[in-house]
């Protein structure tokens, strides 16, 4: 296939509250970047979106740093759930899977399911699947993680959120935000695809299922890809993916779309932040959360959110 249109991306590593030590923050810049150039060199030689988001999802589910594959938060009884989803704009396929534990990274699963007739899986049955695969079993926990998690368990579960990222210094003040992580890819044939994986907001309940695997947290067609992150519970209220994808699929330019739905987000008091693309190469991302830790490559350069704090509920380039 002849390349045809100059290929664009846009990751996440999570929202929440303001990053702690600007150490911290030049760790995130670096980890998000490292990713960036290689899933951009990747499109450049002609990756498909799908392939490209797999790819990203997979290194970011790797970096210990994000809640997503190793890293993840732990639940309230002290386990690791990981949901994440694909869609691939092109044949309008959603896969995903929801609260699997030991494997090492969800989205492969979740590749694997696009082709299959029952493309959403729940813990047994993703489980079951991982077994038939051969897929190795593996432990996702760090000392870090469970380090939170014993903290937070001395301080009764008071917080609603595990850490934006693993970082030593954070530990101590957890309710810092989130860290799932999420990449949006333009092929350079057109095609768009958005993936999200995570190890859910942490310290929840046994069986509560997280938006990323929902078309409410990741969702794309041939026109608009977007991935979320922040509280599940307010991005499924919004039904934020779904929403700006199905704007620009009705003719609202993409920064019309994410204005909207952002200042619809805002007046409802979520959380929550998102990163999309359109068909024509347009980046944009949003949050009502302090931070977005997301980065791009706009065809020219890398940029990135990490300092944005300004009042505006989103940037577009
Ligand atoms: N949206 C994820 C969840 O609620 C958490 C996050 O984005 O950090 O499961």
């Amino acid at each position: 296939m002849k390349l045809q249109v100059q290929p664009k991306l846009i990751i996440h590593g999570g929202a929440g509250s303001s990053l702690h030590g600007k150490g911290g923050l030049e760790a995130v810049r670096r980890s998000l970047y490292t990713v960036v150039e290689t899933i951009y060199s990747l499109l450049l030689k002609g990756a498909t979106a799908s392939d490209a988001v797999v790819q990203g999802c997979q290194m970011l589910e790797d970096d210990p740093r994000f809640n997503a594959g190793t890293g993840s938060v732990l639940q309230s009884d002290g386990q690791i759930r990981m949901s994440a989803s694909l869609m691939d704009g092109t044949s309008g396929h959603f896969s995903g899977v929801i609260n699997i534990s030991r494997v090492k990274n969800p989205i492969q699963l979740v590749q694997y399911l696009q082709e299959s007739p029952d493309r959403v899986l729940s813990d047994y049955g993703a489980a079951e699947l991982a077994r038939e695969l051969q897929i190795p079993s593996y432990n996702a926990l760090t000392d870090l993680r469970l380090q939170e998690w014993m903290q937070e368990r001395q301080d009764n579960f008071k917080s609603t959120m595990a850490g934006v990222v693993a970082e030593p210094e954070l530990v101590e003040t957890s309710n810092a935000g989130r860290g799932t992580i999420g990449v949006v890819v333009l092929d350079a044939y057109g095609g768009l695809a958005a993936g999200t994986s995570t190890g859910g907001k942490g310290f929840e309940r046994i069986g509560r299922v997280s938006d990323s695997a929902m078309p409410a947290g990741n969702y794309a067609t041939s026109h608009a890809a977007v991935s979320c992150t922040g509280i599940g519970e307010d991005i499924i209220d919004e039904c934020l993916a779904a929403k700006i994808v199905v704007r620009v699929t009705d003719g609202i330019s993409l920064k019309d779309a994410m204005q909207r739905s952002f200042t619809e987000a805002h007046l409802n008091k979520r959380d929550l932040g998102a990163i999309a693309l359109d068909a024509h190469g347009a980046i944009s991302w949003g949050k009502t959360s302090e931070v977005l830790l997301a980065a791009y490559h706009d065809g020219e350069s890398i940029g990135d959110t990490l300092e944005w704090n300004d009042s505006e509920l989103i940037g577009y380039c």
